[in-house]
């Protein structure tokens, strides 16, 4: 039985699902008979275009965004079962809301620390799905799950900064339409010291794709896929960009204190997602255990398969309950407050759903692996959220951290 919400999420939850049923799945084999046609595999198919015009034409627009005025202005809380909805079709859905990451972080970023200017150059198109946006912070040559690590040097010069540095794994960069690029690095003049507190030495900067010394070089694979859906996730390289003062993004040394604004939301937009797409799977297992005879009885009818449907169906439940207390937890008390369950389920989540997914391929067979179902696409996508936006173990350490400190 579905769990209760408010009139205008049931509301809204009515609406995605028809809009899913008559557009996005439909939609699913279209998208990847004209992505077999364009001319480089970065461009975007006409059918997610038109999925976009539909979703905002039917109100299903910017739903992310809790401002009333800019966004749908949904609480978490209204927010988590439609991106859980979103998430059962990961490569079409959200995009087709406008509610994809990296994007939805990114128009948060400048929605709460843009200036007038910077908002109207760069908010005002991505909350109309004109342009993509991508956020680079990782590099390849340190430990970038310790944004202290992070090397790029953002240098001050008369009335510009001076951008060096090289990324990787930079989500939607491969894409022609990612035309704004977030960029973290180290501010610091160019024979100046480091601020003495090493969280106030990064800053965020915004550097356009046409920035002359920006090259986003090649992309990076996951499991061999390229997600070209996602726009991929480039090597990117800054040599001498040189981009107006006025680019920066709040103040110098800001940087650490937006990123950690950035990633609350960005991490229970993931794991509501993620529930999704293992409530895909449990109907894929479901549908196929039923179809599929093998030693004289259909596969439903063994004990083991029962037995992985069971398991799936209450992990979900369990899930779905943590998302939804840590959504009501941001609404109420604020990411803050909320620190230890948005750790919580950026733990618990990928790894449960990764699970999952990797049962309903067993189930599958050789089918699982392969292209005509789209398990395996799924799996890679749900193991890289471990990694993503902090791995597993950064987020066991700081939760034990503050565990423990309540008892010394
Ligand atoms: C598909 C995908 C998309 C991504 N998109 C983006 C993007 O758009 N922009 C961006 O900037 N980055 C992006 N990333 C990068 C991602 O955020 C980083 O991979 C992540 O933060 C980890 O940094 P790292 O790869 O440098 O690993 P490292 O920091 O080198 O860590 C490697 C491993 O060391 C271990 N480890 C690290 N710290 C600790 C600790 N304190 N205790 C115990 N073990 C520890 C963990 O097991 C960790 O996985 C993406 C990654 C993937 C896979």
């Amino acid at each position: 039985m579905d769990f209760a919400f408010d009139a205008r999420t049931e509301e809204l939850r009515t609406r995605l699902l028809a809009f899913m049923d008559e557009h996005v799945y439909p939609a699913e084999k279209t998208a990847q008979e004209q992505r077999a046609l364009l001319a480089s595999p970065w461009d975007t198919p006409r059918i997610v275009e038109d999925l976009k015009a539909e979703a905002r034409s039917q109100g299903l627009w910017n739903l992310f965004l809790p401002d009333a005025g800019h966004g749908a202005g949904l609480s978490n809380l209204q927010y988590a079962p439609l991106a859980e909805i979103t998430g059962r079709s990961p490569q079409l859905a959200p995009t087709a809301l406008n509610c994809a990451a990296p994007d939805t972080g990114n128009m948060e970023v400048l929605f709460q620390f843009g200036t007038d200017e910077q908002k109207k150059r760069w908010l005002e198109p991505l909350l109309a799905g004109e342009i993509r946006s991508a956020f680079a912070m990782t590099e390849p040559e340190v430990a970038s799950s310790d944004a202290t690590n992070i090397e790029t040097r953002i240098v001050r010069d008369g009335g510009d900064y001076v951008v060096n540095g090289r990324k990787w794994y930079i989500s939607g960069a491969m894409n022609p339409d990612c035309e704004i690029f977030i960029v973290m690095g180290k501010t610091a003049t160019a024979d100046g010291p480091d601020a003495p507190d090493i969280r106030r030495r990064q800053s965020m900067i915004l550097v356009p794709r046409d920035t002359p010394g920006l090259e986003v070089r090649r992309a990076m694979q996951v499991y061999g896929y390229e997600d070209h859906y996602h726009g991929g996730h480039a090597e990117v390289v800054l040599t001498d960009v040189r981009v107006p003062a006025e680019n920066l993004i709040g103040e110098e040394g800001g940087g650490f204190a937006i990123a950690q604004a950035r990633l609350g939301p960005g991490r229970i937009h993931h794991c509501m997602r993620l529930i999704g797409m293992a409530e895909r799977a449990i109907e894929l297992m479901c549908r196929r255990a039923v179809s599929r005879t093998a030693f004289g009885k259909p596969l439903a009818q063994q004990g083991v398969v029962q037995n992985w449907i069971a398991d799936a169906r209450v992990t979900v439940e369990q899930l779905r309950l943590l998302v939804l207390k840590t959504a009501w937890l941001m609404d109420t008390v604020g990411n803050r407050g909320a620190h230890t369950e948005i750790q919580a389920i950026k733990i618990a989540t990928p790894r449960a759903v990764v699970g999952i997914l990797d049962q309903a391929v067993q189930l599958h067979g050789a089918g699982g692996v392969g292209q005509d179902f789209p398990l395996a696409e799924l799996w890679a996508a749900a193991r890289t959220l471990r990694l993503a936006d902090g791995p597993d173990e950064v987020h066991q350490r700081s939760l034990a951290r503050r565990e423990i400190k309540r008892y010394v």
